[in-house]
């Protein structure tokens, strides 16, 4: 956790990175953890008590990368942070981002690798085959000769059933946040003034 004198709500960024999810009434937006217990005691020592309505999401778009930046006003405001994080591009970070339409849900989430013994044989690999096309007798290496497929890999990913609804959510430039207190506080803090 990072505190600085210019805020008075400390950044955070101790979490993995940021899962969508687009199948439910509004997009979901996850900050990932590596421990559901984590998840669960951030949960209810901050994001619980934030109000729906206060809740702000930005994204700053910066080439490759954005930052997600994430804070709201608390009913227990000595406890309150707020999230940030630098994170790559992706197609699902694109997917979001022309779907959500102004709302989405927040949740907390975790994150966990799987390999071939954890998963059930049609759990699909990230080369694209089956956990039943994997060979355990040979480093679980996938067994289709086209692919280049070494080792068994996949991830879960839990949600907690907690949700917040987030209606403030705002896309900028890096070259234009001066206007957004937000985003502005954070790159000041977490970028500006650790280049001088
Ligand atoms: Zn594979
Ligand atoms: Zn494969």
């Amino acid at each position: 956790m990072i505190l600085s004198s210019h805020s008075p709500i400390p950044w955070f960024d101790d979490f993995l990175g940021l899962a969508y999810r687009f199948y439910d009434l509004r997009m979901n937006v996850v900050p990932l953890f590596s421990e559901k217990k984590q998840a669960n005691d951030l949960w209810r020592a901050t994001v619980n008590w934030w109000l729906d309505h206060s809740i702000k999401i930005r994204f700053v778009e910066s080439s490759d990368s954005y930052w997600f930046i994430m804070g709201a006003d608390s009913e227990h405001p000595q406890s309150n942070i707020s999230f940030f994080k630098k994170l790559q591009k992706s197609k699902n970070y694109e997917r979001f981002k022309k779907g959500h339409d102004g709302e989405a849900y927040l949740r907390l989430g975790s994150y966990s690798d799987q390999y071939l013994k954890d998963v059930k044989k049609n759990a699909p690999c990230d080369c694209g085959h089956a956990a039943e096309d994997h060979d355990k007798n040979d480093n679980d290496a996938c067994l289709y000769e086209i692919c280049s497929c070494k080792k068994f890999e996949s991830f879960q990913v839990n949600l907690l059933k907690k949700k917040k609804t987030v209606t403030n959510i705002v896309y900028l430039d890096e070259k234009n946040i001066k206007d957004d207190p937000l985003a502005w506080n954070c790159l000041n803090v977490n970028q500006y003034s650790k280049l001088k």
